[in-house]
């Protein structure tokens, strides 16, 4: 089947003046399949939040293209890009931000009726409102509140509700738990998973570590300094990490059964995130990858199908630069 969207070679920089860019989204390519739920994962700064709100258009690209259902995001005429939107929405790490503090909970949900003209009968709006509240686990009761009288898992289940106000296909997730006490997390993530199989949406999720991404991507894409560096199932990215950098994120995360033993390395990554000002040469990530060779420093690694939907941009798998023998073994 055809992927719902399409994201090739995309590309976000920003102009800081003085000759300086950042290059905030430096090569990312993926495709998401419709019902599908792709993860990004990244440490903040990675560029994670300017590829969503480049995907959904808030920004224009630099390069690249960002296809949905074969259309065009950012080359759309202002009728087709107000369609667009509602089937694309997008939720935030912090719902407190992007909740209007001097309205109520039933003014945030029409809001975007309103500006989209649906359900412009009063009566059969507040219906509609009645019913997202229910289907994101509040209740009409809620409605003429405001957003400070509710907790945080609360206030994004409004955030939710908005979103999906428009009936959309796809929705793009920034950080929606992170903000969250633990305990919310998972009821959080439950609701998305339930709310995607009831009306068979499409996600986006992007996170920064990978413990609870995992619960909720089919496949998830692992971002350092504005790039792709894997891609591949969740089920294999924790079976079979490729990437030095996926490596550490994973052995970062405990293992949540007291009775298993923990024999796995601990990977900790020396230094600091460089500056998307100032990328490293060649690899990315060789200013802080403990198997960095000389060819890191002087050529970008290739972006490589290592084996079926698992792709890798790593020296360390490139037979042309290591020579075969030293080559990795790929568990089967
Ligand atoms: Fe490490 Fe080199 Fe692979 Fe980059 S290309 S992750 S520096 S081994
Ligand atoms: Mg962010």
């Amino acid at each position: 089947k055809e992927a719902l969207l399409k994201v090739n070679n995309l590309k976000k920089h920003f102009s800081m003046g003085k000759g300086q860019t950042l290059k905030a989204v430096d090569d990312v390519s993926f495709h998401i399949k419709q019902g599908e739920t792709f993860g990004i994962v990244g440490e903040s700064g990675c560029g994670k939040s300017t590829a969503g709100r480049t995907i959904i258009g808030l920004y224009n690209r630099t390069e690249g293209d960002v296809l949905y259902d074969g259309k065009n995001v950012h080359t759309m005429t202002e009728k087709e890009r107000f369609a667009f939107h509602r089937k694309m929405q997008m939720i935030f790490q912090d719902p407190y931000a992007s909740l209007n503090p001097r309205s109520t909970v039933q003014e945030i949900i029409s809001e975007p009726m309103e500006v989209h003209g649906l359900y412009p009968n009063k009566k059969e709006r507040l219906e509609r409102v009645y019913q997202l509240l229910e289907d994101v686990g509040l209740n009409r009761d809620h409605a003429n509140r405001y957003p400070h009288e509710f907790s945080g898992g609360q206030r994004q289940r409004i955030g939710i509700a908005r979103a999906l106000a428009l009936d959309p296909e796809f929705i793009i997730a920034d950080e929606p738990i992170s903000a969250l006490d633990v305990s919310v997390q998972a009821q959080v993530v439950n609701l998305l998973k339930g709310l995607q199989k009831k009306k068979g949406l499409t996600y986006l999720f992007i996170a920064h570590d990978l413990s609870m991404v995992k619960h909720i991507s089919d496949r998830i894409g692992v971002m350092y300094l504005g790039n792709l560096v894997e891609l591949t199932t969740s089920e294999n990215l924790y079976k079979n990490p490729l990437h030095p950098y996926t490596q550490a994120l994973l052995s970062a995360i405990p293992i949540p059964d007291p009775d298993v033993e923990d024999h796995r390395e601990r990977i900790i990554l020396e230094g600091e995130l460089p500056s998307p000002m100032n990328p490293p040469s060649g690899c990315v990530f060789r200013t802080r990858c403990p198997y960095a060779m000389e060819a890191c420093a002087s050529m970008k690694p290739e972006w490589q199908e290592i084996e079926k939907d698992h792709f890798v941009a790593c020296h360390l798998y490139n037979e042309k630069v290591t020579g075969d023998h030293n080559r990795p073994q790929v568990a089967a």
